[in-house]
């Protein structure tokens, strides 16, 4: 009787498959919302038995958690948006380089970082919005358009201290050198129609309310519009049209979301599994679908909003990690353009 009990427990010792180990657990701080992320990693956890634990917190918070957390840090994973934040907590030694061959076929090398430390896992574009009522898009085609004397009193932004304008401004540094883009700045700043304020959203709506005829905005937050439940935005996303910059040269600016591993992960295979089942086929559909971004392979679809702004378009193929070496620069020129 003895021996057939021991016989019953190695036999089911031995048909639970090796890969369900429930002890294996990925902790991500994330800086993108839970409701992107949540079903991924819920069908993650389906297919390997690895359990993933998330923290939300803005993007500033989590990189200086992790710091301050050191050894201790439970994270294995910051996931975050723009490649200067990526860079920024590369620079402040957070992350360690992920070794790994799936990801350097999946992810395009113009969105990793050059050393491996973080991988794009969805794209977004800033492109022009404008009112159709009140401009031709054939006077702003490129982003070197907002900057001319036509558009005085016309154009909002926002601030400078935004990620997203840095980025952009580091991709004017790289193409057309500082000098050019601190006439560009200076120009912009003059064509204002007000002292930059609020958010990209914020923005839009100064153009479909009149205050302004032209702005810069993400890709996606016109696509948080169009499926909004608030009727009001939804009458908005009407009133606004998009423009791809720039694509008879360069292309439109681009920027990712993205992920890294801790420098202190104690799971750093799990964690590695994760990242690449968010850049593989099935994942990349779903990830860049829910938040109107694009995937970071052109052979996946896209929704069928993001396909009405017109799709494929001319991407800036420029490196990722530039954006954030060049951040510095960028602010520096900001400043001395005046853009707030
Ligand atoms: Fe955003």
């Amino acid at each position: 009787m003895k021996n057939k009990a021991i016989l019953t427990f190695l036999l089911i010792i031995f048909m639970i498959p090796a890969h369900v180990t429930f002890s294996d657990e990925v902790n991500i701080y994330s800086a993108r919302k839970e409701y992107l992320i949540k079903p991924l990693t819920d069908e993650f956890t389906k297919e390997t038995g690895i359990k993933v634990n998330i923290l939300s917190a803005q993007s500033k918070v989590l990189i200086k958690k992790i710091i301050d957390e050191g050894k201790s840090t439970p994270a294995d994973i910051l996931l975050t948006v723009d490649a200067g934040n990526l860079h920024d907590a590369k620079t402040k030694g957070i992350s360690i380089p992920i070794r790994s061959n799936k990801l350097m076929k999946l992810v395009p090398a113009h969105l990793r970082d050059i050393e491996n430390h973080w991988f794009g896992l969805s794209i977004r574009s800033r492109v022009i919005m404008y009112n159709p009522n009140k401009i031709s898009p054939s006077k702003i085609s490129t982003y070197d358009s907002l900057a001319n004397s036509e558009l005085k009193n016309r154009v909002c932004i926002r601030s400078s201290s935004n990620i997203y304008n840095q980025s952009l401004m580091s991709s004017i540094i790289h193409h057309n050198g500082e000098l050019y883009a601190y006439d560009w700045a200076s120009n912009v700043v003059r064509n204002f129609s007000h002292s930059p304020k609020g958010n990209d959203r914020s923005q839009m709506t100064s153009v479909v309310l009149g205050k302004c005829d032209v702005t810069l905005a993400n890709t996606y937050y016109l696509g948080k519009w169009i499926t909004s439940k608030k009727e009001i935005e939804r009458e908005y996303a009407k009133k606004i049209k998009i423009i791809f910059p720039n694509q008879n040269d360069r292309g439109a600016h681009i920027n990712i979301s993205g992920a890294l591993i801790t420098k202190y992960s104690k799971n750093i295979d799990s964690a590695t599994k994760l990242i690449e089942f968010l850049a593989s086929d099935r994942a990349q559909e779903i990830y860049a679908k829910k938040n109107h971004e694009y995937p970071i392979r052109q052979d996946i679809e896209v929704s069928n909003i993001v396909k009405s702004w017109g799709y494929p378009f001319k991407m800036d193929m420029m490196s990722l990690t530039t954006l954030g070496s060049l951040n510095n620069q960028a602010g520096i020129i900001f400043d001395k353009a005046g853009w707030k």
